[in-house]
Order: structure tokens, then C-alpha cells, then sequence
């Protein structure tokens, strides 16, 4: 795991992804707008990814796994940003503005050997994402204006 040199601060609604499973998986992911994105994440290759997130329905900030992938319905010349957001929701947040805060990168994506594999690769990559969030480097970051800010 890395800090990034510069956190990247994005702001945009939840979209609509392709429901391909992230939920069977037991991991949904938030999938953001692109065009909260665009033009702001040109220096971030694909991989995963750790920060912080908040829906504007909700006070809290929480920590969050995140992906930077390529979106296949556009020739993978589209990024995609999908967040898990850790916490148990009672319902989906389709539409909900989202600020998600990036501040360091996890492992690249890389092919699984099955969905096992994969599982198990989530779920080190939030078990990490929690660890390191509640370090002194990261844990005011909760604080920062840009979660309170109009
Ligand atoms: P999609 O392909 O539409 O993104 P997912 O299977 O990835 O579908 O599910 C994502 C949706 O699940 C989110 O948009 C959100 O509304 C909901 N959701 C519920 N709990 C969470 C969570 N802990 N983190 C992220 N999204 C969640
Ligand atoms: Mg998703």
C-alpha cells in the first residue's frame, strides 16, 4: 500500500454499473458518475485503491475499497471509480451524491483463479483498507472539510 502524492477529491452521483455480480460476491460497489471523473483521474492507473467516501443522505464518513478499471461497453477507453463502502446498508443509495476521497493505492487488478480467489483478494483489500485508515496518517481525514463543504 502507498499514500498518493496528492489525494484526489470526486464528487458526483451513484450510477448504475452493470449489477454483474458485485453484490452475489458480498461486496457492492458505489459506482460513480463519470463525469464527476473525468479529466481528474488521468494519473491513476487501474487497480485498487483506499480512501474515504460519503453519501449525502448520511453524516458519516466511511472508509472505503476502491476500484479504477476499465469500462468494457466503451472499448475500455472509459475508466470506471466503484467504491465499497464499509458499512451495512439497509438500502441501496442509486442516484446519491457521493464524495469520495482517494488518498493511497492497494495492488493492481490482476486475473483471478476463480471466484474463490477473488473472494479472498476483497476481502484482504478491506481488511487492509480498515487497518491502515486507522492510522494517525489517515484517521482526521474524516474531518476534512471537503466532507462538510457545500
Ligand atoms: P452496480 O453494478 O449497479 O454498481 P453492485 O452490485 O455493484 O451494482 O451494487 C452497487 C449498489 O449497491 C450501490 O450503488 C449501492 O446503491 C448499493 N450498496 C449497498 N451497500 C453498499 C456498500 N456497502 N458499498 C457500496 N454500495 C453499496
Ligand atoms: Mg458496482
Amino acid at each position: 500500500m502507498k499514500a498518493l502524492e496528492k489525494m484526489v477529491l470526486l464528487r458526483g452521483k451513484v450510477v448504475k454499473g452493470f449489477q454483474r455480480g458485485s453484490k452475489l460476491l458480498g461486496w457492492p460497489t458505489a459506482n460513480l458518475d463519470p463525469a464527476a471523473f473525468k479529466g481528474k483521474i488521468d494519473d491513476l492507473s487501474e487497480g485498487v485503491y483506499y480512501g474515504f467516501a460519503k453519501l449525502e443522505s448520511d453524516q458519516k464518513v466511511y472508509k472505503t475499497a476502491l476500484s479504477i478499471g476499465w469500462n468494457p461497453q466503451f472499448q475500455n477507453k472509459e475508466k470506471t471509480v466503484e467504491a465499497y463502502l464499509v458499512n451495512e446498508f439497509a438500502e441501496d443509495f442509486y442516484g446519491e451524491e457521493m464524495r469520495l476521497m482517494i488518498c493511497g493505492y492497494t495492488r493492481p487488478q490482476c486475473p483471478f483463479d476463480g471466484l474463490d480467489a477473488l473472494k479472498k483478494a476483497i476481502s484482504d483489500d478491506v481488511e487492509e483498507t480498515v487497518k491502515i485508515l486507522d492510522t494517525k496518517d489517515y484517521i482526521n481525514l474524516k474531518d476534512h472539510d471537503f466532507f462538510t463543504q457545500k
